[in-house]
């Protein structure tokens, strides 16, 4: 039996947990059996899945991460609306609106 070696494909390499054999899925595929959290089996017929905690782990990081940035956003829009407070109040002691 000959082994091809493909470097243009990015593969993802697996490990049967049960028999230990090596594996490997294209990003494609990986994207769908981890999004669909449904059982794929390994080349001996082992069932396989990813843990649905696995993506409830993912998607709880990337809430964590979001709040984060939102949280420095509004801080950095507060900074800016103070900066906006103070630039009106130099331009008018500078250039006074005349009173008409
Ligand atoms: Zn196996």
């Amino acid at each position: 039996m000959a082994a091809k070696f493909i470097k243009e494909e990015n593969l993802f390499a697996f490990k049967c947990t049960n028999c230990g054999i090596y594996f490997a899925l294209d990003k494609e595929a990986d994207d769908n059996w981890r999004d669909s959290g449904r059982a794929f089996f390994c080349p001996n017929g082992h069932s396989l899945s990813y843990k649905k905690e696995d993506k409830v782990n993912s998607l709880e990081k990337e809430i964590k991460s979001l709040k984060e940035k939102n949280e420095s956003l509004d801080k950095t829009v507060k900074e800016l609306k103070l900066e906006i407070e103070r630039l009106k109040s130099e331009l008018e002691i500078w250039h006074p609106v005349s009173e008409s």
